[in-house]
């Protein structure tokens, strides 16, 4: 299996390449040439596996130039029932809410209680194996931008982890209290973490440019290293999150929720377009799916890209209460536009350049045709939000996240507009805890402690749901890290957190 660009299709590299360099150097996206076919009898196959046996079935068929020996070893050092709580990672949860069935797909059992974990727990096994393949001897820089958990995540995925080095930068007041504890305090040799004046896009913006950059790449070249990616960018991101929309599959069907073969319909709350354009490849591969439903916060900048075929980030920018999904520039989307295209790299780096451009474009009729025929766009704002995660709560005694209460309120909307009642699963994206405030808030409570820790208390103490042991355990920990730059110098943040000049 090979790997082209998005923007410049003549290109080809190996899985190992596309993981070791994260970005194309003609700034495209790596992406699968073909998609392995996932046909009914494999899917009837995986239903008596563990998650584990279908995560390994997956992953070989995408990365051909690993052994049969190294997936094992990546699979099983990554999804241990230790860092997951679970045997299962992903886990569904299924109760009926208002007088719909809601199959939440618990991906935040890792040990950063978000699903980033998913993915970047594995993604290291596959950086440091792939670096031995076509790395050129070099030690791989990950650069990270964060709307919050990717960094946390990444730096528990990296830390400590033979020739790597690990740099996050977060946007300063856009992130959780406690997503900003998480980074802050991380422990780890090779890790640097530096909040930055601006928003995500500002730091994912300059991350990319630094990234491209030959000055710079030159200068780490001389010094035995190299630049790498741990953001959605980065293949070995997206392949990870494709098994668990197959696992999903197979647990509904072993619930009983569907027949083998029946199709079902897939919620995601959506920032960077990661989660979801990795359904849309299990559906690529076969796995029976009628509709794609992209939740947006009040950054609705996706919604109205589905409904209307116009993609224009001109627009207010909004901090939310679910601050993960605080992205106008959803960079997974230009690997959708580049399948939907047919594989027409020409006419993805036009959307592209005209993005960079002047922040807006508009896709074919083609294109416009097959995105309304598959995806649903719709948005929650804040106080629906809340809203969502009260009633829920008050229904069902389940408390969800702000993220996660985004695409159950979309959800919720889609049903009640178009009376699709196809069973469906909602990705269930972070534990509640990691959004303490928003969460005692949305349940009513009036007399909310002031620290961080001491509402995570609060909200325990008035739900009785268990606080997950990593976050509990950071209570009391000091932050390492407290840089703040600006967003024009994380260049030379960089080179200085990496020694060299
Ligand atoms: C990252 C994140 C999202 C958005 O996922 P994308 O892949 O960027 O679309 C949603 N919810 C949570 C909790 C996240 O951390």
């Amino acid at each position: 299996m090979q790997y082209n660009s998005t923007q410049d299709k003549s290109k080809k590299v190996s899985s190992a390449q596309a993981i070791a360099q994260g970005i194309s150097h003609d700034g495209g996206l790596f992406v699968p040439e073909t998609f392995p076919r996932l046909d009914l009898t494999t899917i009837e196959n995986m239903l008596s596996m563990s998650y584990q046996e279908r995560a390994k079935l997956i992953i070989s068929q995408y990365l051909t130039d690993f052994t049969d020996e190294e997936i094992d070893d990546c699979v099983y050092s990554a999804y241990t029932k230790v860092k997951f709580g679970h045997k299962n990672p992903a886990p569904i949860a299924s109760m009926t809410y208002n007088g719909h069935s809601l199959n939440l797909l618990e991906l935040w059992h890792g040990p950063t209680c978000a699903f980033k974990d998913m993915a970047l727990q594995i993604l290291p096994h596959f950086l440091t194996k792939s670096l031995k393949k076509a790395g050129g001897g070099l030690d791989a820089v990950i650069l990270v931008a964060t709307s919050g958990d990717t960094g946390k995540a990444a730096l528990e995925g990296f830390k400590d982890v033979d020739h790597t080095k690990i740099i996050v930068f977060y946007p300063e007041s856009g992130v959780s209290a406690m997503q900003k504890h998480q980074m802050n305090t991380q422990e780890g040799e090779n890790v640097y973490v530096c909040a930055i004046k601006g928003n995500f896009d500002d730091a994912q913006t300059a991350v990319k440019k630094i990234f491209t950059d030959d000055e710079t790449s030159k200068i780490l070249k001389k010094n035995g290293m190299m630049f790498s990616s741990a953001n959605s960018i980065n293949w070995g991101r997206l392949l990870p999150q494709i098994v668990y929309y197959v696992s999903a599959y197979c647990d509904m069907v072993n619930l009983g929720k569907v027949e083998l073969g029946d199709k079902i319909n897939i919620t995601v709350p959506t920032g960077n377009f990661g989660n979801i354009l990795a359904a849309y490849y299990a559906y690529a591969m076969g796995l029976p799916v009628n509709k794609f439903i992209c939740a947006s916060n009040s950054n609705n900048v996706l919604t109205d890209f589905i409904n209307t075929g116009v993609y224009n980030k001109n627009r207010e920018f909004y901090t939310t209460v679910s601050p993960s999904m605080d992205i106008l520039v959803s960079s997974n989307l230009e690997r959708l536009l580049y399948h939907l295209s047919g594989e027409n790299d020409e006419e993805t780096k036009s959307y592209m350049d005209m993005l960079k451009a002047d922040g807006i474009y508009e896709v074919s009729h083609e294109i416009k045709e097959k995105i309304t025929s598959l995806f649903y766009g719709g948005f929650c704002d804040e106080e629906n939000t809340k809203k969502t995660i009260h009633n829920l709560f008050e229904q069902r005694r389940y408390l969800c996240d702000t993220h996660t209460a985004v695409a159950v309120a979309v959800y919720d909307d889609y049903v009640r507009i178009t009376g699709d009642d196809t069973p469906a699963v909602i990705a269930s994206t972070a534990s509640p805890y990691k959004f303490s405030k928003a969460v005692l808030e949305s349940i009513g409570c009036e007399d909310a402690p002031a620290s961080e820790f001491d509402m995570v208390e609060k909200l325990h103490e008035l739900t009785g749901i268990e606080v997950p042991a990593p976050l509990a355990d950071l209570r009391g920990k000091e932050p390492r890290f407290s840089e703040v730059a600006d967003k024009e110098n994380m260049q030379g943040v960089v080179l200085r957190a990496l020694d060299i000049e």
